[in-house]
Formats: C-alpha cells, sequence, structure tokens
C-alpha cells in the first residue's frame, strides 16, 4: 500500500479498542481491490449487532465521510467487501446524478452482494449473507465459492440485457448444487494469510 499517501481509515473510540494489526491488515488488503474508494478517508466503527453495517452516502456531504462498522470477531473479508460495496452503491449513485457516470450500481442486499463476490476472490473467504444459497452448498461453501464467483460476474454480464439477471443467477446457483462438484486434493481458496 505504498502509493497510499494517507492512512485511509479513522477508527471510532469503541473500534479502536478492538483493533489488532490483523483487523487492520484485512482492511487494507480488501480496499485495495477497490481503486474507487482510493484518496477517501473511511470511518470505520464498531458493532455487535450484526456482522457489519455501513451509512450508504446518498449525498456530496456524506460521501466525504464515509462509514462502515465491523464486528471484529471472526472478521471475514467478504464482510468487509460488502461493506465498502455498500458505500460504492450510495457514491455510484451520486456521481450518476452528477453527470459524471453512465451507470450508477443497484441499491439492494443481494446485489450488493453479487457485486462484492464479483469484484475479487478475496471475498470468497465466507458465503455471502443475502444470495440464496443451498444448504449443501452454504455448509461446503469453499468448494462451491469459485464457481459461485464465475456465476456472479456472469450474472452481471446478464444484467445488461436481462431484467431478471438475479433470478437467473439464483437459478444457475441452485443448478450448480445439484451438480457433483469433485474435491480436488489440497484444494484451497487463495486467501493471503
Ligand atoms: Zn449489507
Amino acid at each position: 500500500m505504498s502509493a497510499e499517501p494517507e492512512f485511509p481509515f479513522r477508527f471510532t473510540p469503541r473500534m479502536r479498542k478492538r483493533l489488532s494489526r490483523r483487523v487492520i491488515d484485512m482492511l487494507l488488503n480488501a480496499l485495495g481491490e477497490f481503486p474507487e474508494l482510493k484518496g477517501k478517508t473511511i470511518t470505520v466503527g464498531y458493532t455487535s449487532a450484526h456482522l457489519g453495517s455501513a451509512l450508504v452516502p446518498l449525498r456530496e456531504e456524506a460521501a466525504a465521510r464515509l462509514t462502515i462498522r465491523l464486528k471484529v470477531r471472526k472478521l471475514t473479508y467478504n464482510t468487509i467487501g460488502h461493506e465498502f460495496t455498500h458505500l460504492l452503491q450510495g457514491l455510484s449513485k451520486i456521481h450518476f446524478k452528477a453527470g459524471k457516470a453512465t451507470e450508477a450500481m443497484p441499491f439492494g442486499e443481494k446485489q450488493c452482494d453479487i457485486w462484492t463476490l464479483a469484484r475479487s476472490p478475496l471475498f470468497l473467504d465466507d458465503a455471502p449473507t443475502y444470495i440464496r444459497l443451498p444448504r449443501a452448498m452454504r455448509e461446503d461453501w469453499p468448494r462451491y465459492a469459485k464457481a459461485v464467483r464465475r456465476l456472479c460476474i456472469a450474472a452481471l454480464k446478464k444484467r445488461r440485457t436481462h431484467r431478471l439477471y438475479m433470478q437467473w443467477l439464483e437459478a444457475k446457483i441452485k443448478e450448480l448444487a445439484k451438480r457433483p462438484v469433485e474435491p480436488k486434493a489440497g484444494e484451497q481458496i487463495g486467501l493471503p494469510f
């Protein structure tokens, strides 16, 4: 992260108490997958109620005070990526309204999961919360993660011409769960730890 001119996070006092090197490294690694957030300062607070949450910025003033909250225990890249994607949902809408972009990312939780998984394999370390997954797949997520990510990427292409791309995605995921997946010896998803 040597290209980062300033430390990109500001931590609330509650978060500071729970902060560890591991959490900071995870935040920095995750941020590296979001060039759109480069140069911005993100306030990171603590929540015990959810895995995480984000204040989706709806106006320019809010865009200057980007805020997410995270639960530190069992923190995953998937959660961090999901909350960063919420920030982009707001920012891309603001840019779109200002005429600075030709299209905006849609709001919504399921949409947030799809865009997060499509963005980077880094965010495959845990199953998404809102995309409907067959139970067998949720329980054996590492085996399906890459294939689901490929489907998410395909769904985003599909979205250009297909309004029901989320239904399409969930139908494909259901099909995938029915197909036997060969476990490869020593197969693991690529995580930087
Ligand atoms: Zn969310």
